[in-house]
């Protein structure tokens, strides 16, 4: 049986390590894939499969991609979640003895990428790991770009979900004993690509970052994931900061699908920003203010000191409009420290970046007096930390304007190094000297058109025009190159000087690239100081934000009350009213107290229903990130959770249907809500039958009342439901205001006290232009079951007329239910509505607008009522 080649079986021997990643192999140029990496890789990358012979008995399929365009074709198995293992030759081939020695260098996978598209200025890229111990969960975060650590104790698998979802961690490391129903849920649920990491040893050297941590459980989870780390990365990991404990009762809950729900950092819709409370928010002048500024719209207060010196500082901003005018405008010019400080752990700088990193810290001393003159008001008392003599290093060093590449000089600055210098001095010499040569050829053979030039493969010449060529000294040139019109030469002392400039050039090269490295190593020592400037300046930057925002949007500073009282007027949808042109946006009040803590919402559809309620959810989050609100004025509790169930979301990741993930939601606010709990119920119920929903819905209303007390605003289309404000203390009717005007639904969206009429919904049907027979049809309809229910308890009437209107098989007659009673009981229909029924008969329907088909209706029912 044949045998594979020595190469082919070097791969296999490195593949079997790395099973669940594409292995990049390197073949001079190319990276190439083989066997089931190459089949799977050309159909995802759209690249040819071909094959080679390996030695085997079959061909060995075959992909492969160049060297140099590798990096997108990476990026794009990033993004989509696979791995990618670089295995490079890691000897000269010209040395090596039989196939040269491979290796696997890195290993990129979608949470420890570095850059490229998979990585989004305004977002962290974490990498979570998790470990079980009984009925809890070790959570370990670790943002490689930014070098950013963070370690938490979940108590359920659910709180663990939601905190790997709302922090966007697009892998999880585990150990292979972790539960396979719930590694099924992780990925469903976070989207998340999972890795192995079995032994937990990392070195010493880290000892010291996860000083902070006592809690053991806490320790090896985060050794999992630096073990992996270490593993996969196979270089410095310098940037990595002191790992941080955070406690998930600090932040106000808000669980995976209310925060889908209430749009805080993507819409529901096209899943994107744009539309978002933080898309609405985001005034941040540089990267890392806006990552901060995520980190708080995800993570809201539920400590009030801490809640009321943000809001203290954003307060002074506001009343300090050139300080901050001139603070956004330093910031813009505030490069991202946190993710330059990690390039410069895995040394992939370039003098662009060190230029950028000079201007940053140029900004800081000017930043630092705003501050101070702030400071007279309170609360800016950080001291910034403007590594002024790495600024001043960089500023002797390195050119304003460098080159991308670090390998071809034009980096340092005359002046920085001596040596640097001299062979500058040479190299200038040399060619001061061949410009003088020139001249005093041109003198010797008069020849004005003589020139000396250069180029790669001859070096210096001198060039003379075929014309001339008779005025050229014998014996002394030495023709190198013959071109159509001219001959070039060279002379001894032409080509001494040259070697002098190139040798010199040569050095000044290595000697450039030499220093910028040497450079690169000191910045490297000032990576923790550039990880605190970073942090003191994002936090200027997302207040600052805050400040912004609530000025141009005439949001007010919310007081907070501690009986539960809540007061909010004039109150609108901060993100509503930014779309829709703030003239329009009609304002509400809302208020909830000891005797009203449930608010029953009935209203017309599309009359702002469920915009009003999310208004009040996102007034108290944006309070509890320490922002002004949307209201003119506002007394506020401090929530200690949020929980929505809006709209008809499907979630259609998960596969459940919507009832299903609408009792979901239902049960986890019933389950966990307390009374200093907000509870947004939106139409629950509606996706089921009426009976079914509307008892479901009764249900909840009455749990929630008798059980746990928190704060409720629960709309519904089931208006039997307002009957209930009678028997529940604290349960409150209030209704979104509509008008009729001639004929057709005009809605205010106003807000107002007591339960609505009637429900406007034909009108709805008729704004979005359905068939206006149809809609005259449901017209008929509605007044007859209204007639009925009048007559019946609410609930069954609309079943019991149903079946009375449809079980008719003559059409015409269920068109006319009354007609049908009437005559029935033999009885004469009254002469008006005979008339109106002969004026009915003779509308030709599809010729009339909607507009028209209204006044007709109206004339109609003016002739039966009069
Ligand atoms: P409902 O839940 O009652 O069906 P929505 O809350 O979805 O209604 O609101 C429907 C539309 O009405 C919104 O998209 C918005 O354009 C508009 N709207 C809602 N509230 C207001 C308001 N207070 N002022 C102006 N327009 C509003
Ligand atoms: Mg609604």
């Amino acid at each position: 049986m044949a045998t594979y080649t020595p190469m082919i079986q070097q791969y296999l021997k490195i593949k079997a390590n790395y099973q669940d990643a594409f292995l990049f192999f390197r073949l001079g140029d190319f990276y190439e894939m083989f066997f089931d990496d190459a089949i799977n890789a050309s159909q995802e990358l759209e690249i040819t499969l071909t094959s080679r012979d390996g030695g085997g008995e079959d061909r060995i399929p075959m992909c492969g991609v160049p060297h140099h365009s590798a990096p997108n074709y990476i990026e794009q198995l990033i993004t989509k979640g696979y791995k990618v293992a670089i295995c490079e030759q890691t000897e000269d081939p010209k040395q090596a003895k039989g196939v040269v020695r491979r290796e696997v260098v890195q290993l990129i996978t979608p949470g420890t990428v570095m850059d490229g598209k998979a990585i989004q200025d305004k977002e962290n890229n974490y990498i979570a790991s998790v470990t079980v111990f009984d009925s809890q969960f070790g959570l370990a975060l670790s943002d490689l770009t930014t070098g950013e650590n963070l370690v938490a104790i979940c108590a359920s698998f659910d709180e663990l979900l939601n905190e790997i979802y709302s922090v966007g961690a697009k892998e999880v490391v585990i150990s292979n004993e972790f539960p396979e129903s719930l590694k099924k849920q992780l990925v469903d649920r976070c989207q998340a690509t999972l890795s192995y990491q079995l032994d937990t040893n990392t070195t010493t050297k880290f000892e010291v970052i996860l000083n902070q941590v006592t809690d053991e459980r806490l320790v090896k989870t985060f050794d999992r994931l630096l073990t992996y780390l270490e593993r996969t990365q196979k270089r410095s990991l310098d940037h990595l900061q002191q790992v941080k404990v955070y406690y998930l009762q600090d932040a106000m809950k808000i669980d995976l699908y209310s925060k889908r729900n209430l749009e805080l950092t993507e819409t529901i819709r096209s899943k994107g920003k744009k539309g978002s409370l933080l898309w609405l928010l985001d005034e941040t002048k540089t990267a890392m203010g806006a990552r901060l500024l995520k980190q708080w719209v995800d993570k809201p207060l539920v400590d009030r000191s801490k809640i009321e010196e943000r809001l203290l500082m954003v307060e002074t901003l506001i009343a300090n409009y050139f300080e901050r005018e001139d603070l956004r405008q330093l910031l813009k010019e505030v490069y991202d420290l946190e993710r330059l400080a990690g390039r410069v752990a895995f040394g992939n700088v370039n003098a662009r970046d060190l230029i950028q990193l000079k201007k940053s810290l140029q900004q800081v001393p000017e930043i630092e007096k705003l501050c101070l003159t702030l400071q007279k008001e309170g609360y800016f008392s950080q001291q910034l930390d403007a590594c002024v003599d790495l600024a001043m290093l960089l500023e002797e060093a390195i050119v304003e304007t460098p080159p991308l590449s670090i390998k071809e000089g034009s980096i340092i600055k005359d002046g920085y190094h001596s040596q640097l210098d001299q062979y500058r001095d040479a190299s200038r010499n040399g060619k001061t000297w061949i410009a003088q040569l020139e001249q005093q050829e041109r003198q010797k053979t008069g020849i004005k058109s003589l020139k000396i030039g250069y180029n790669k493969i001859f070096g210096y010449f001198i060039e003379v025009s075929r014309a001339n060529l008779h005025l050229l000294e014998e014996g002394v040139y030495e023709r190198k190159q013959t071109l159509s019109n001219a001959e070039r030469y060279i002379t001894p002392d032409l080509k001494e000087k040259e070697s002098l400039i190139l040798e010199a050039e040569e050095k000044i090269v290595e000697l450039e690239y030499q220093l910028f490295v040497d450079i690169r190593e000191k910045v490297k020592n000032y990576i923790p100081r550039l990880q605190g400037l970073a942090k003191h300046l994002s936090k200027l930057d997302a207040l600052q934000c805050f400040a912004t925002v609530s000025e141009n949007r005439h949001y007010c500073k919310p007081n907070f009350s501690s009986n539960g009282e809540l007061s909010i007027k004039d109150g609108r949808h901060p993100v509503v009213e930014k779309v829709m042109d703030s003239q329009e946006y009609v304002p509400n009040d809302c208020s909830f107290n000891h005797d009203r803590g449930m608010l029953l919402i009935t209203g017309p559809n599309m009359s702002g229903k469920s915009t009003y309620m999310r208004q009040v959810a996102l007034t108290s989050i944006m309070a509890q990130i320490g922002c002004y609100v949307p209201a003119t004025k506002a007394v506020l509790p401090i929530f200690d959770q949020i929980f929505t169930r809006i709209g008809a979301a499907d979630d259609l990741i998960s596969g459940q249907s919507t009832f299903m993930v609408e009792m979901l939601e239902a049960k986890n606010a019933i389950a966990h809500a307390t009374s200093q709990s907000l509870i947004l119920f939106d139409e629950i119920g509606r996706g089921t039958s009426t009976y079914d929903g509307m008892a479901l819905a009764q249900a909840i209303i009455e749990h929630i009342h008798e059980f746990i007390g928190a704060k409720t605003l629960f709309s519904t289309h089931y208006h039997e439901l307002t009957v209930l404000e009678e028997q529940l203390h604290s349960l409150n009717n209030i209704h979104v205001k509509a008008i009729e005007e001639n004929g057709r639904v005009v809605f205010l969206h106003k807000i107002e006290e007591g339960a609505a009429d009637k429900s406007y919904g034909i009108h709805v049907a008729e704004l979005a232009d359905l068939p206006s027979s149809l809609i005259k049809r449901a017209k008929e309809i509605l007044t007859e079951l209204e007639k009925e229910k009048t007559e019946a308890i609410p609930v069954k009437t609309k079943d019991i007329v149903k079946e009375e209107t449809f079980s008719d098989s003559d059409s015409q007659l269920s068109l006319f239910p009354v007609e049908k009673q009437a005559s029935n009981k033999g009885q004469q229909i009254p002469k008006k509505e005979q008339a109106a029924i002969e004026l009915l008969k003779s509308l030709n329907l599809l010729e009339m607008t909607p507009l028209d088909a209204m006044n007709e209706l109206y004339q109609l029912q003016k002739k039966v009522k009069s």
